[in-house]
């Protein structure tokens, strides 16, 4: 592109577009101009490592050569056709993914993304059961259409209230920032699943149709379950007749190294979620994965859902060829081995120089480091919901980064560590230099 054109988009991008979650008078967007592997750069050549995987969903990299030409071919072939046909790009997608799926979720309903993805798991979950409300945990977030935001459990939802009824919320396990005054995971666990079992009961099991998680929560901090927890929510959902949707929008598809997080503790929720890493977000694609017993309750009647491109034939086609490339490439394990061998060991390295971070929590391609002012009160860096200049010290920090050549992933007091899980194991390193360097600046707010 020459300069001009890169001066005429960024001009139409300002006048013309409104971006997610952004004031558009405030914005001043990097105008991308390409991207591969690990790395993406505009036009005055500024390049950036990418630890955001955008968001954290080009798990198998940028313009992946076999990726795209699925999709030329895909578009050579059939680029759209309507929900009701079949086409063969869909149904290998559905068949792959239900082969991936754990216990016996065997059928695909495909959505444009997570957000619909998770409307339509809530709307499956009340038709099964017959019942209507939704639980669900603060620190979510689940999307942001009607359900899906009233569903979420963090600032994201404020602006959209009041919601749809019939969404209630518990306490997930935290135990840095325990809500149960827990001393450590085990007692986490027992306190959170004990709250979980009261908020059952005096809501009503009878009117609960479901418990909507996610398996791992992601943009809410990387917060994993205590081991038992996850099995203990089965047993709570099993035992009320509740069905357990598990929201792997984010956690699922490699990103946990685990192709599901919820395979890590051998659990089965009735409904998964699922969007950007099946098919790395090439084409906007998501869905939700069904029980057989859920599905069976739409074998004689209509399931009363959809959208103009379920299953649409190229982002399917993405799919199919995206779960190959984290087959041919063993990027599931390899997720894993980065996290316990080369993320991990490094950031918990880091913890040992830097008074700043509090805590360092993930596993797999999906770390966060929790920047306080206080160690002992664990007081954050910058407030709950910070914004202007209460979160300055965010904004410097990322600023600091990106001079570096490093896209980083920052948001509240926290920086996540979410790299493409296909990244160069020495850029991979290199990236993690320029954050340890960078939180100099998170240490010259520490006051403990
Ligand atoms: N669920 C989870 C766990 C997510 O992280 C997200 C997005 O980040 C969503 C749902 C919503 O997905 P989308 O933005 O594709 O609608």
């Amino acid at each position: 592109m020459s300069v001009d054109a890169v001066s005429a988009a960024r001009g139409s991008d300002r006048r013309h577009v409104l971006h997610s979650w952004s004031a558009h008078g405030t914005l001043e967007p990097v105008v991308v101009a390409g991207a591969e592997g690990a790395h993406f750069w505009d036009e005055d050549g500024r390049r950036w490592l990418d630890f955001s995987s955008q968001l954290v969903n080009v798990n198998v990299g940028h313009q992946h050569p076999k990726l795209i030409a699925a999709i030329k071919a895909q578009a050579e072939t059939l680029c759209t056709v309507a929900p009701y046909h079949a086409n063969a790009a869909t149904s290998e997608a559905a068949r792959l993914i239900a082969e991936l799926a754990p216990g016996d979720l065997n059928r695909v309903f495909f959505t444009n993304g997570g957000a619909e993805a998770v409307e339509n798991a809530i709307r499956m979950a009340r038709l099964h059961t017959g019942r209507h409300k939704i639980l669900t945990a603060y620190r979510s977030y689940h999307g942001a259409t009607a359900g899906a935001i009233a569903a979420t459990g963090e600032p994201r939802r404020w602006p959209s209230e009041p919601g749809p009824p019939g969404f209630i919320k518990f306490w997930g396990p935290y135990p840095y920032r325990s809500a149960f005054h827990s001393g450590s995971p085990e007692e986490e666990c027992e306190r959170a699943l004990a709250h979980l079992a009261d908020t059952i009961m005096v809501e009503g099991p009878q009117g609960i149709a479901a418990i909507l998680l996610e398996t791992v929560v992601g943009a809410n901090g990387i917060l994993v379950p205590p081991d038992g927890y996850l099995q203990g929510v089965r047993a709570l959902c099993d035992a009320h007749g509740i069905m357990m949707i598990a929201d792997e929008v984010m956690a699922g598809f490699g990103r946990c190294g685990e192709w599901f997080a919820v395979d890590r503790w051998g659990v089965v929720p009735d409904l998964i979620t699922f969007a950007k890493g099946v098919n790395s977000g090439y084409v906007p694609l998501g869905g939700v994965i069904l029980s057989e017993a859920i599905s069976a309750s739409f074998a004689n009647r209509a399931y009363p859902g959809g959208l103009t491109y379920s299953g649409h034939p190229l982002a399917c086609a993405a799919a199919v060829a995206c779960i190959g490339i984290y087959k041919e490439e063993n990027l599931i394990a390899r997720a894993r081995r980065l996290g316990e061998e080369v993320i991990g060991p490094a950031l918990h390295a880091m913890q040992g120089r830097h008074p700043a971070i509090g805590e360092v929590r993930g596993l797999g391609a999906f770390w966060a480091i929790e920047l306080v002012r206080d160690r002992t009160t664990r007081e954050p860096l910058v407030p709950f919901n910070a914004s202007g200049a209460a979160d300055a010290a965010m904004v410097e920090l990322a600023a600091a980064c990106k001079r570096q050549g490093l896209w980083p992933f920052v948001v509240s007091n926290r920086m996540h560590i979410v790299p493409p899980l296909s990244i160069d194991e020495q850029a991979l390193r290199d990236g993690l230099a320029i954050v340890d360097e960078a939180l100099h600046v998170a240490d010259r707010h520490y006051v403990g």
